[in-house]
């Protein structure tokens, strides 16, 4: 036996006998990319060899399963111990091109959520055309005024913590517009850099439909919904977010013949208004991004999830040990 294999029995037999048997408590992983990557201000990048680490140690110390089985298992009190989901925010290429082939060599499922209007538009990610254009220094207007629905806002652009107050300021304000605003915002950025298109990303981008599609074929992977251009539900008007939220499993539906169980939250934001909204669509089940346990008290459309850090597979185990003891 070797000192792994001890090791694992051991974690197991630890996870087993504080969570009392079967009844227990399972843990959803939450991540976004897998990529070396320089600027990373959301902290939403994994590197790929350690991505490759962390699935080699889920698949032998703890019981990785699909969300769907999770979810049913933690309402039956029929979870087994070290159950972890793994689940994907978004829908970038790298969860194609990098992460699919790690999941399928260490048998590890993946649910994965897509916001739709991005998935074949060829455009990046709000966010990632903030961080370009702001923090990879593009010639800007100094200082750079933004047109806002509350008067002009005024952000100089000349050093880099300027840049950076910028970036933040504006990222709070894009996050909570409706997608319309944030449409606006974003081509009145592109033309002060002085670019007719979108801000090079580098290699952050969406997945293209066929590529959604080839990642759905994968029996590893289940597809999920996450609105339609990544915006927060609970501050839209009732009709746009039944558009983003409705409208994301129906355009899924279209591109894979079939409609999605699951939905996550953008910013993780729900409230009661945002679950109503996302129950009506017909969802099954839907998560945020508070950190805890899965329980058979979880409530199915506020699961909680674990942010996982660009960290070795040391600092996952503990993370996963600490939430899935009783007194974690
Ligand atoms: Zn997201």
């Amino acid at each position: 036996v070797s000192t792994g294999a001890r090791a694992t029995a051991a974690v197991r037999r630890r996870l087993a006998g504080r969570a009392g048997g079967r009844s227990g408590r399972g843990a959803i992983l939450l991540y976004h990319r897998v990529a070396e990557v320089g600027t990373d201000p959301w902290r939403l990048a994994v590197a790929p060899e350690r991505f490759a680490e962390q699935m080699a140690m889920l698949r032998s110390e703890f019981e990785p399963m699909p969300l769907a089985e999770l979810v049913d298992a933690a309402q039956r009190r029929r979870l087994p111990p070290g159950a972890v989901a793994v689940t994907f925010d978004d829908g970038y290429r790298d969860n194609l091109t990098a992460a699919l082939p790690v999941l399928e060599r260490e048998r590890v499922p993946a649910t994965v959520f897509v916001a739709t209007r991005y998935v074949g538009a060829g455009e990046p990610f709000w966010w990632d055309e903030l961080t370009a254009l702001l923090l990879r220094r593009m010639p800007l207007p100094d200082p750079l005024d933004v047109p806002l629905e509350d008067g002009m806002r005024r952000w100089p652009t000349k050093t880099r913590s300027q840049r950076r107050a910028a970036h933040d300021g504006l990222q709070f304000l894009l996050r909570h517009g409706d997608p319309e605003r944030v449409e606006d915002v974003m081509t009145l950025l592109r033309a002060a850099a002085g670019l007719d298109g979108p801000a090079d990303t580098r290699d952050a981008s969406a997945m293209t439909i066929d590529e959604l599609r080839a990642l759905a074929r994968s029996e590893t992977i289940d597809i999920g919904a996450h609105t339609r251009t990544h915006t927060s539900v609970p501050a839209l008007d009732t009709e746009i977010a039944r558009d983003e939220v409705e409208g994301s499993a129906h355009d899924l539906e279209l591109l894979l013949g079939r409609p999605p169980m699951s939905f996550s939250y953008p910013f993780g934001d729900h409230g009661p208004r945002g679950r109503k909204v996302v129950r009506k669509a017909g969802f099954e089940f839907a998560a945020g991004t508070s950190p805890g346990a899965v329980t058979w008290l979880t409530h199915p459309f506020e699961l909680p999830r674990l942010w996982v850090e660009d960290a070795g597979p040391d600092w996952l185990r503990r993370r996963l040990t600490s939430v899935l003891s009783p007194a974690g």
